[in-house]
């Protein structure tokens, strides 16, 4: 991975800095004369752009509709308890790396990133389950211990996942396709290594072991895809975890979008919270700036969109300017399933319980299909539970735990009204945990508190409520994919899930390095 070097403009401000009070002067007036980048939004695509931009030599003001950055990555606080809302599982941590490096710092300084072994213990329905490791000989032995058949087909598998994890994160992962063009250049590889098939599909090639393929093909879901229909491209996951280790920041996820604030701020940007851009400013096809909810004008000379990708287009850039996001192709498009999480504390530990325990119900594919086909609310839910405290007790009051529980739901267009079946859902799955891995949990909760699909709409603008923006199939993937630079609007940048390469922590961080690769050059300060 190439790293810019610090801005020679900013490098020459600095020194100015360092003298004189007519020098600061000078500063001001130099920095108020660099080019304008505004950035809609401070989840983490938005703000791994804010620092590239920086970097570059934009003096960068991000707008942001909540009062905390870090969007999907925000924070609760209640009761002496700290949830992180969304992202834990930090699988590519040299792209933070990266990003500290172009600010002339270390990761370390600010954040401590533990790897987390064994990655996570997956629990079945029958009561059996199946410990991922860290170490090839450990995660060998155990699907030895299970399936013994599969064990060489387990490694064929992934030497399968490095090469496509080679090609489509280390290679392309950083790539913009920007045309059919780019996509037919590279599409020959990508069949080849099977990018045509979906995961499942892929996984079953290789091992038989039903609970096998489903420990092999699961992660998907955390990108918000179907294993079944999503591409295989992202059997990569299995090569990411293992080369690059599975990790959690010390004090929560948070941590690192206060490293990203504080990185931000010390170029000289800006972040303004409650402020909710309603439009982007189009004259003669070219955006010129940001309208506030409020009233506010913001000029910009390039305006760089965190906001859900389909809601950007749908609901910020007037319809007359789009060609190609048309609300007729959006309403068409896929969106990935939503989530609903209960965060909860517990008034004693559970020292038993990983990290990271995914409890699986009796169904696979077909709970799967209810999820994504959009049905009704399933009660043999499979759920992913995290407990941060398993790593950091500091997270919960002494003696007790913090966790969240994850179950994937039907976006909004199941039409389930959240706002009464949210407390029966969250006792369904308190009775699912009660009754298999935390025996009379109903009676140990401290503190409670939940998220629905209806949130994501209301709290981060996302379409239908979906976790992970558009959905990650084949034929909205790449090119086919709203593009980083818009295909709509001159002078409009897209970073986020909803955008290339797609959802997740790795996906949002390339976002932003294929950002620095399209945004014009800034013409040095004199
Ligand atoms: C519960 C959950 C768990 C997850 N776990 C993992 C995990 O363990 N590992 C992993 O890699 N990924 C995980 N993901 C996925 C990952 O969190 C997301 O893909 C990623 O964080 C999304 O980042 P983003 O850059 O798209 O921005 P978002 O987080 O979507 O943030 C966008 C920001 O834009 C703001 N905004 C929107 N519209 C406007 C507007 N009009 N004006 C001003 N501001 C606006 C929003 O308020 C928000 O702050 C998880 C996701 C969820 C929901």
């Amino acid at each position: 991975m190439g790293h810019l070097p610090l801005h020679p403009a900013r490098k020459r401000l600095y020194c100015q800095s360092m003298l004189t009070q007519v020098g600061r002067c000078e500063l001001d007036a130099a920095s108020a004369r660099r080019p304008h980048a505004v950035v809609i939004g401070s989840g983490f695509g938005g703000l791994a752009a804010a620092v590239r931009l920086g970097a570059r030599g934009y003096r960068v003001t991000v707008l942001e509709r909540l009062d905390q950055p870090g969007g999907r990555a925000s924070v609760h606080r209640q009761d002496g308890f700290t949830f992180d809302a969304g992202p834990t599982i930090v699988t590519a941590p040299f792209m933070f790396e990266d990003l500290w490096r172009l600010c002339g710092s270390e990761l370390s300084s600010d954040v401590d990133l533990r790897a987390v072994d064994p990655f996570y213990r997956l629990v079945f329905d029958d009561g059996e389950s199946i410990t991922c490791y860290a170490d090839p000989a450990a995660m060998e032995a155990e699907i030895a211990r299970v399936a013994p058949g599969d064990v060489a087909g387990y490694r064929r598998f992934m030497a399968r996942s490095a090469e496509i994890c080679r090609l489509g994160f280390e290679e392309l992962g950083h790539v913009p396709f920007m045309s059919i063009g780019d996509l037919l250049r590279h599409a020959p590889q990508l069949l080849k290594l099977g990018g045509h098939r979906s995961v499942f599909g892929l996984v079953s090639q290789f091992v038989k072991d039903p609970k096998i393929r489903v420990a092999l093909s699961f992660h998907p879901l955390f990108v918000g895809g179907n294993p079944f229909d999503t591409t295989a491209v992202y059997c990569l996951i299995a090569h990411l975890e293992r080369r690059w280790g599975v990790h959690f920041a010390m004090g929560g996820t948070h941590a690192l979008v206060k490293g990203l604030v504080g990185l931000i701020e010390g170029q000289g940007g800006s972040i303004r919270y409650r402020a909710d851009v309603a439009k982007i400013v189009v004259e003669a096809g070219v955006a010129k700036g940001v309208r506030l909810a409020s009233g506010e004008t913001v000029a910009a000379d390039i305006v760089v969109s965190n906001a859900d990708a389909a809601d950007t287009y749908r609901n910020l850039v007037p319809a007359e300017a789009r060609k190609r996001w048309t609300d007729r192709k959006l309403d068409g498009a896929k969106y990935s399933m939503s989530l609903f999480v209960w965060y909860f504390g517990t008034r004693r530990r559970y020292p038993e319980l990983e990290h990271h325990t995914i409890l699986l119900g009796p169904r696979y594919k077909a709970l799967i299909g209810d999820i994504f086909k959009g049905k009704a609310l399933a009660e043999d839910m499979s759920l992913y539970l995290h407990r941060p405290t398993a790593t950091d007790p500091s997270l919960a009051p002494p003696g007790c735990d913090a966790f969240y529980v994850l179950s994937p739901v039907p976006h909004l267009d199941a039409s389930i009204d959240w706002a009464t079946q949210a407390e029966p859902y969250r006792q369904a799955i308190e009775q699912r945990l009660s009754a298999t891995i935390m025996p009379g949990l109903e009676h140990e909760v401290a503190t409670s508190l939940v998220t629905t699909p209806q949130d994501f709409k209301d709290r981060y603008g996302s379409i239908k409520g979906a976790a992970f923006s558009l959905a990650p199939t084949l034929l909205q993937s790449a090119w086919f994919r709203p593009n980083n630079r818009s295909e709509d609007v001159q002078g409009l940048y897209l970073v986020g899930a909803g955008t290339q390469p797609g959802a997740g922590l790795p996906g949002v961080l390339s976002s932003a390095r294929i950002l620095d690769s399209l945004v014009p050059d800034v013409v040095p300060v004199v």
